[in-house]
């Protein structure tokens, strides 16, 4: 049945999404983890006057929120710290309270937090909180507790997004089991529909069956008749059966038509309804879904879309061993072209790039913001040495691109790391790969293409 299909394709869309919401949360989930233990293990280095332990911490977390690459191990990191300083949570809140020992000024900090807040993917009612946080961070923050509030509001917008998450996922879950209720509605009605032609089929033979017993009555009266007065008299009477029996059924099948009809129209007001709620979430759904495949800044797909993409990629790789490869791509030295012309030149900057690339690619081919200044080129069927001379010209069109800043030209380049999926490859196989012809680009020399070492 063709609504069937329309309503478990909507249905199979709906789950979807719930699924990238349900990762969206752990992600942040875990986010929110690694802050509050950033905040204790920095509150203890900062009472214990140990910087070299601030140090590795502060390092630990850019490395964390700049790749993502293993969390696990900051987790981990950090749980040691705050273990082996032994000191329980009330002693670091305490510690907050005590106000700065000064020296808690930290650039790097303020420049981690800003990336790690333009990396989550919030929801669109948190946004302005969001906004409100990055403003907070242009500025320099001084002292352990004006740290720890700025930790604290994020760890807040953290809990609204989630909380809103949840809130949408579980609108979707009453419409999917809206859904299959109806589903189970519609048949319940075409079966009863089809027992109730049975029902009148059958009602019409005992009609016909009690009407031609009526009509042998008549007849045998009229052959048995000796008197005419007693045989009208039998013959109205069987008439009078007749026409009582054909009235009854009349009445009979319209009450059934009244039913039929009223629940007809019940079923029909309620598919409606449904269609109507329907195109209202499927808009809420390409909004959720936008913003949660979508980087705000450039519009690119975001690491979580690459992420889903990637898998499906890699699944087909397994499949078939199509030749696919991956580059990510890293803008050079762009902390100093940031602190040179300020964060908003930066940001077109990444805007532009964004379009530079993404224009000149194909449509099977994935370019994603992977996070900060660094993007992610996804190439399936593509082999390494058809990578390599796709990147090289991409990377070649970005470095003669003119850009002005108060016409001044700004020269931007960029470093690639190439690689592709090999036999036995885990995904993070093949992005660890990438990563380190990436740092091979960056220490030749930057402004170049490196691809994984070939097999
Ligand atoms: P390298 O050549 O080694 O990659 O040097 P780099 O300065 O590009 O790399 P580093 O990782 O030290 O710094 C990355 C900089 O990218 C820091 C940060 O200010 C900037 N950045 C990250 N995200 C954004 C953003 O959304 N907007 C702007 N304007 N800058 C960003
Ligand atoms: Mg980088
Ligand atoms: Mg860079």
């Amino acid at each position: 049945m063709k609504v069937n299909q329309k309503e478990l394709k909507a249905k199979r869309i709906y789950e979807k999404t719930i699924r990238l919401l349900d990762s969206s949360q752990t992600e942040l989930r875990q986010m929110r983890s690694l802050l509050k233990k950033s905040i204790n293990a920095l509150a203890l280095s900062s009472e214990n006057d140990d910087t070299e332990q601030r140090d590795r911490i502060l390092k630990g977390l850019a490395n964390g929120f700049d790749k993502n690459s293993d969390l696990s191990v900051l987790d981990a990191m950090l749980d040691e710290i705050i273990v082996r300083s032994e000191l329980s949570s009330e002693l670091v809140v305490a510690t907050a309270a005590n106000e700065e020992a000064g020296g808690f000024v930290e650039n790097d900090l303020n420049q981690m937090l800003i990336e790690f807040i333009n990396r989550l993917s919030l929801q669109d009612d948190v946004k302005d909180k969001r906004q409100q946080l990055a403003e907070d961070l242009a500025y320099p923050i001084t002292g352990f507790s004006a740290w720890a509030d700025i930790i604290n509001k994020m760890v807040e917008v953290i809990n609204d997004s989630i909380s809103s998450m949840e809130a949408e996922k579980q609108e979707l879950q009453r419409f999917i089991n809206k859904i299959i209720q109806q589903l189970a509605d519609i048949e319940a009605y075409v079966s009863e529909s089809r027992n109730e032609s049975a029902e009148t089929a059958s009602q019409s033979a005992v009609l016909s069956e009690s009407v031609n017993a009526d009509v042998k009555n008549i007849q045998d009266s009229v052959s048995e008749a000796t008197d005419i007065d007693v045989l009208k008299q039998n013959v109205q009477c069987y008439l009078d059966n007749i026409k009582n029996s054909v009235e009854e059924n009349k009445r009979e099948l319209e009450l059934k038509e009244i039913r039929a009809r009223e629940s007809y129209d019940h079923m029909m007001d309620e598919l409606s309804s449904t269609q109507r709620e329907s195109e209202r979430l499927k808009e809420q759904l390409q909004e959720s879904h936008k913003q949660l495949l979508r980087d705000d800044l450039t519009g690119l797909p975001n690491r979580m879309a690459f992420n889903e993409r990637m898998a499906a990629e890699y699944h087909r790789f397994v499949r078939s061993h199509t030749e696919t490869s991956v580059a990510m791509w890293d803008i050079d030295n762009f902390k100093k072209f940031n602190d040179r012309y300020g964060h908003d030149v930066g940001d077109r900057v990444l805007k532009v790039v964004s379009n530079l690339i993404h224009t000149r690619i194909r449509k099977v081919d994935l370019f994603a913001r992977y996070g900060g200044e660094e993007f992610v080129l996804l190439m399936p069927e593509t082999d390494l040495a058809s990578a390599l001379s796709l990147c090289e010209s991409l990377r070649i069109k970005l470095a003669e691109a003119d850009f002005y800043y108060d016409k001044e030209e700004c020269v931007i380049t960029s470093s690639v790391g190439i690689s592709c999926f090999r036999a036995g490859d885990t995904i993070e196989d093949v992005m660890k790969r990438a990563d380190i012809a990436l740092y091979q680009s960056k220490d030749a020399g930057r402004n170049c293409c490196t691809v994984s070492d070939p097999e």
